[in-house]
């Protein structure tokens, strides 16, 4: 289930040498299925009331100081780049760039709460003894989201988050979770009362959500307290993927301010949260629950077009184009080897149903359709389209 293995033999991320460690390069099949991922992601996030937000990957010396990245972060920060005598960092956090965008003009209680989500790629240093794979990285996307509201919004943007987080991951085929709460270290910053209702917000959610979980007293970062979301893979071992995260510091290193009802400036609330966390790491994860047998509608390659003979490859060119027309994911194996190979190949690359044309098929207009599990069903080609489809979009991690 190694997941650097899987990457290799099914061709889904490299990580060349010469390109420097823990800098992943996507090849088509893992970019196919980030592609699919992030189509849903910008989907989900724009129904359940987010925007999204596009942010550049350098940033000023000065814009890291005013954030406290320099302060704090400096030792997992890339060196500065210096242009026009001006030093830039990449960024390791996308926070910053959204604050501005909030702070471009006045706002009032009445626009909050601003959801605004990015999926933004950041880089951070870690030591070249750690990078494993797609799980430690020094480049990797988050799929981030700040949260801006007022003290009376919190609740509710907590509850939410926490349904929004639980509704993608079980989308994605995890079934247990466990969620961990972190809370106020004897050095934290900030209001002590702001602490103390953010606090009482997380544990109402957990008790509300009936999840297990276990408390981290004293274990919340200096800035605010947290809850991560930890799945259980398919043989057990825990991930953390999703944060809510609270931030005590930087609105009022921003001076964030909104107009209230009481025509007053006050400081909004601000939460970070993930739900995939990285999407490196998410794609590291979700190779090895599935050992690379990923559900049909994550599958690179849905359907392998498989001829018995030359013969039959004119018929199986209108299959394939018959079949991506209803956009499933068909591909057709003209090469000129047997069989046997073409299907044992399939076999290996976990690709879910195989299509094999004969003589028979091409006769019967029948269709001999060969599952990953071996199985093997006779049927219409029509009810093989009706059934693919709802699987897809059902986004069920059954084949049939
Ligand atoms: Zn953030």
């Amino acid at each position: 289930r190694d997941h650097r293995k899987l990457g290799k033999e099914l061709d889904l991320f490299l990580t060349p040498e010469e390109i420097g460690g823990g800098l992943v390069v996507l090849p088509p099949k893992g970019g196919r299925i980030r592609s699919i991922v992030e189509d849903f992601w910008k989907k989900e996030h724009f129904s359940n009331g987010y925007e999204i937000l596009y942010t550049p990957h350098i940033g000023l010396a000065k814009l890291w100081e005013i954030s406290g990245h320099l302060g704090h972060y400096k030792e997992n920060m890339y060196a500065p780049i210096t242009i026009d005598e001006q030093e830039f960092y990449l960024k390791p956090m996308n926070c910053p760039f959204h604050i501005l965008a909030y702070k471009s003009r006045t706002r009032s209680y009445r626009e909050l709460p601003l959801r605004w989500a990015e999926q933004g790629t950041v880089y951070r240093y870690e030591k070249s003894g750690v990078l494993h794979g797609l799980l430690r990285v020094r480049g990797f996307t988050q799929d981030d989201a700040h949260i801006f509201c007022t003290p009376e919004q919190m609740n509710d943007e907590i509850t939410e988050v926490l349904r929004f987080s639980l509704y993608i991951l079980r989308t994605f085929g995890f079934q247990k979770y466990k969620v961990y709460l972190s809370t106020r270290p004897d050095d934290y910053v900030g209001d002590e009362a702001r602490w103390l209702d953010a606090e009482a917000a997380l544990r109402r959610v957990i008790d509300d959500s009936g999840l297990p979980f276990a408390v981290d007293e004293g274990g919340g970062a200096f800035y605010g307290p947290k809850i991560d979301l930890k799945v259980e893979d398919a043989i057990g071992r825990e991930w953390q993927l999703s944060t809510i995260q609270f931030d005590f510091t930087l609105p009022e290193r921003f001076n964030m301010t909104y107009v209230g009802d009481d025509g007053q400036e006050h400081q909004p609330y601000m939460i970070h949260r993930a739900l995939l966390g990285s999407w490196e790491r998410f794609f590291g994860v979700l190779i090895e629950h599935y050992a690379g047998a990923f559900p049909v509608w994550l599958s690179p390659v849905q359907v392998n077009i498989i001829p018995v003979a030359d013969r039959h490859n004119d018929f199986c060119k209108k299959l394939e184009l018959e079949l991506r027309k209803k956009d499933i994911r068909a591909y057709l194996d003209s090469r000129s080897e047997r069989m046997n190979l073409k299907i044992r190949q399939a076999q290996l690359e976990k690709v879910p149903y195989m299509i094999i044309v004969g003589d028979k098929e091409m006769e019967s207009g029948e269709v001999s359709v060969r599952l990953r599990t071996g199985e093997q069903i006779n049927q219409s080609l029509e009810s093989f389209i009706a059934g693919i489809t709802k699987v897809i979009e059902t986004k069920s991690v059954e084949l049939q």
